[in-house]
């Protein structure tokens, strides 16, 4: 068997097609969607990852607007700023690019930013809300797995979900998401013993762990789903958690690293906004 690609660079594009259309008919009405981006300090990681958002907003004509703060701010002053963007009307959604320099305290940034526009869906009463099944903003990466597997047409209803990582920005809101779509799911993490066998019950096997073709052709259950999460660097080249090549024998449908989950994560956060100014 051969496994069928999930393009996720395709679903992206038709993501992004779709919310350009809104926003043309946001604009008609007056409400342009606006996204603001704090950036602190010079990490070059986050400088690439700003930069790419503000290029897919230009790209949709959704008004956005980049912060860049010097490291040596102070919490005080980056507070500020949040406040001043919480109330800005032209602002439906904000974040905050993470990591932040050493000294500035990430979880109370994270809750100044208003429930409201936390398109990032790290404020902790958006992440109450994913839990208790209340509507709010998801995290973007995660919300991108669920929307790769749902227009891939996987039935996720009753199936077992197994999900590799329990990290708060990514394994913790999957769990979440594919639990409130009736998934039975498993969470394996570092200590868990017998990886291999737990991955191999799973009908959709999501990975994010960050370590290079950690999940191997055994550990998969011919024709089940995979998703790679995971962004590695080796010899100069992007892998995934996956063994790509030998997985893909086993596998139903795979995602592909670079091309698979990358290119949701923006499409997603460009939705979360436009989502906001349309509830505005
Ligand atoms: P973290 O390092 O925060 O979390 C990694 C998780 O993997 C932890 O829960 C850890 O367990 C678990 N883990 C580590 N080693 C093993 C192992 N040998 N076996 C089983 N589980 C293990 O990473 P993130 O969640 O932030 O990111 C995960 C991957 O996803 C990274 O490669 C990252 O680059 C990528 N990523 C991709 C994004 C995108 O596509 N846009 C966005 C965000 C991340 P424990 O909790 O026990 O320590």
């Amino acid at each position: 068997m051969t496994a069928r690609i999930i393009d996720g660079k395709a679903i992206a594009g038709e993501i992004r097609s779709e919310l350009a259309l809104q926003v043309k008919q946001l604009v008609k009405e007056g409400r342009r969607p606006g996204l603001a981006v704090v950036l602190v300090g010079d990490n070059p990681a986050s400088e690439v990852y700003v930069r790419m958002k503000k290029r897919a907003c230009e790209e949709i004509g959704v008004y956005s607007v980049v912060h860049s703060l010097p490291a040596e701010i102070t919490q005080e002053k980056l507070l500020d700023l949040i406040d001043e963007l919480n109330q800005d009307p032209k602002i439906h959604g904000m974040l905050v690019q993470l990591p932040l320099p050493s000294g500035l305290d990430e979880s109370a940034v994270i809750s100044r930013i208003s429930p409201e526009k936390d398109v990032d869906g790290f404020h902790p009463l958006n992440v109450g809300r994913l839990w208790i099944g209340g509507e709010g903003f998801v995290p973007c990466t995660p919300a991108g797995v669920l929307e790769l597997v749902q227009r891939a047409e996987v039935p996720i209803s009753g199936k077992k979900v197994v999900v590799v990582g329990r990290s708060n920005i990514v394994g913790k809101p999957v769990i979440s998401l594919f639990l409130r779509e009736n998934a039975t799911v498993t969470v394996c993490h570092s200590r868990t013993e017998n990886l291999a066998e737990e991955c191999a019950q799973a009908d959709i096997l999501i990975v994010a762990v960050g370590r290079p073709h950690l999940v191997k052709k055994d550990w998969v259950k011919p024709g089940a789903v995979v998703i790679d999460v995971g962004i590695n660097r080796v010899d100069g080249k992007l892998v995934g958690d996956v063994d790509f090549e030998n997985v893909s024998q086993v596998a139903a449908l795979i995602t592909p690293v670079p091309g698979g989950v990358g290119p949701m994560t923006i499409a997603m956060l460009l939705k979360a906004t436009v989502d906001a100014a349309a509830r505005s």
